[in-house]
């Protein structure tokens, strides 16, 4: 079970722990062979080693295209050694076995990253290291394999405290080998369907990196893990600056809160609760957008995420700390915030380093049984220019900024998405409804609610405009938001029932426009 290590094959690209590594072999009386490369880096640094040229009697070819491509290092990692036909082979044909394989690939993500020429991208497909790592993974009985230097310090370890590693971890790092291959193929073939200008469908990469295993999922009895596939700012690059451990739902939930403060210019605060936003407001400070966010739903806030697109600052700080809130999320915080927040023992702060550009393209996905979705992300926005005036009122220009603002607000609110806006707030938002008008009728029964909280008559919105994410079907769900007292709608037109709902906005006296793009967010 315990399997000795006698012979060594290190051909590294990234030489990271490569020296030490050796020393630690090395001084352990393993025997070293190595690459070109790999193989000056050692000698280099006073390590005894076997080029694997010398090894086999065969040059590196064809500019390293072939180096270890060859009967003696596949023969000597393949072998079985409890099997005497596969050690008579061996032997007749001079193939000493190889006991350790460590391989990490040609960059070629990285190539393909630093947007290197097509040529160069070609080159960086490693063949020979994932045949090494395939075929020492696959005998990992007899072999272990080690693809990060991560991993080096594991294998070091197990040497040391039993002279040999265990199958536990030859398998575990088999494994993990694997999954290397597939990520690094899965790479290769998303660049060649990016080179042929093919977007769709995405041959997916789908490995991610494990950032780390959560405690559970949506619920106890789930298991669950969060993965980073990229280098997009936001929740799963961010760095957690204080707070308890993330759970699924902070994450899903702070995702959903930052993508959307993103969408904003001016300092805007997003709260959200269950993936849905419950305050969203643009103002001259933070402090004064987080009090306006506030105030469009307190009683849904209490333990929401809350997200800032700008530096956290004090004032913003004490106002979000002083009510109870699970996440915040921002591009960074000053040491004066951070010092207020601390006082908040269990308020996880995540610092992203930068905001996301919402129009930028990516790919989002969504599992169904047996599979799962990709799609675009949603990275439509409507600007003054594109918007339609459909009724016989045209929006003022203060109608205008809010309906923009609320159209933009209602993209990440799920369908049937409603939302009443008035001087950059949001004072009432209907999400995740069967049917439309009963979106409308909530938003508005809500912001009753919270003029009640706030000591005033009537409701927030009065006076306000409404967004609606995708069409109005019928006039009902226009005339709900009348009724609510908005002045002014943005929908995206398109229903054969447009002229029905035109005719109900032009007898309420109230200006429409069409956006021709819809934000349906399921
Ligand atoms: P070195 O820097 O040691 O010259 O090269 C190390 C790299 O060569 C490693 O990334 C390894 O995966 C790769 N490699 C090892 N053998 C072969 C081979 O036969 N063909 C190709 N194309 N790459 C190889």
């Amino acid at each position: 079970e315990i399997v000795p290590i006698r012979r060594a094959l290190i051909s590294v690209s990234d030489k990271t722990g490569l020296v030490a590594f050796a020393q630690a072999l090395a001084a352990r009386g393993v025997e070293i062979l190595s690459t070109g490369g790999s193989a000056r880096a050692l000698r280099d640094a006073g390590i005894a080693v076997t080029e694997v040229s010398a090894h086999t009697g065969f040059p590196e070819i064809l500019d390293g295209r072939v180096k270890t491509l060859v009967p003696q290092i596949h023969g000597g990692i393949l072998g079985r050694r409890d099997l005497p036909e596969h050690l008579a082979q061996m032997q007749q044909h001079g193939i000493a076995p190889i006991d350790l394989v460590a391989v990490n690939l040609y960059p070629f993500e990285a190539t393909v990253a630093k947007g290197a020429p097509f040529d160069d991208c070609v080159e960086n497909i490693d063949i020979g290291g994932p045949a090494l790592i395939r075929a020492a993974a696959k005998n990992h009985d007899f072999v272990v394999v080690l693809t990060e230097a991560a991993q080096y310090a594991d294998v070091l370890a197990e040497m040391e405290a039993q002279g040999g590693t265990t199958l536990a971890l030859r398998r575990r790092l088999a494994g993990a080998a694997y999954a290397r291959t597939a990520a690094y193929d899965s790479a290769i073939a998303a660049w060649f369907a990016d080179q042929r200008g093919e977007a769709f469908p995405p041959r997916l990469a789908v490995a991610g990196t494990l950032r780390q295993g959560l405690r559970y999922g949506e619920n106890p009895h789930q298991q669950a893990a969060f993965y980073v596939t990229g280098a997009r700012p936001g929740v799963a690059t961010a760095r957690q600056a204080q707070g308890k451990e993330l759970s699924y739902n902070n994450l899903n939930d702070t995702d959903a809160a930052f993508e959307a403060v993103a969408e904003f210019e001016a300092p805007t605060v997003v709260i959200v609760k269950h993936a849905n936003p419950c305050g969203v407001a643009s103002a001259d400070t933070l402090a004064a957008a987080w009090e306006q966010a506030l105030r469009c739903d307190p009683v849904s806030a209490f333990g929401g995420i809350v997200a800032a697109n700008r530096i956290l600052d004090e004032a913003a700080a004490e106002r979000i700390a002083a009510i109870f809130t699970e996440v915040i999320v921002a591009p960074d915080a000053t040491e004066g915030a951070k010092a207020i927040l601390a006082k908040k023992k269990n308020l996880r702060l995540l610092l992203t380093g930068g905001l996301p550009d919402p129009a930028e393209p990516g790919l989002v996905f969504r599992s169904l049984s047996g599979g799962f979705l990709a799609q675009g992300r949603d990275a439509g926005r409507v600007s003054r220019e594109t918007l339609k005036v459909v009724t016989k009122r045209a929006p003022s220009e203060a109608e205008l900024d809010d309906l923009l603002f609320a159209f933009r607000v209602c993209k990440h609110v799920k369908s049937n998405a409603i939302v009443y806006a008035k001087g950059g707030a949001t004072v009432g938002i209907g999400a995740g409804q069967m049917s439309r008008v009963d979106s409308a009728r909530i938003a508005a029964w809500k912001s009753e609610e919270a003029a009640k909280a706030a000591g005033l008559t009537g409701r927030l919105t009065e006076g306000s405009v409404v967004a609606s994410d995708a069409f109005f079907p019928f006039a009902d769900g226009l005339q709900a938001a009348v009724a609510a007292g908005a002045t002014a709608v943005i929908q995206p037109g398109g229903s054969i029932r447009d002229e029905e709902v035109i005719a109900a906005a032009d007898d309420a006296g109230i200006a429409m426009v069409f956006t021709g793009m819809r934000h349906f967010r399921h």
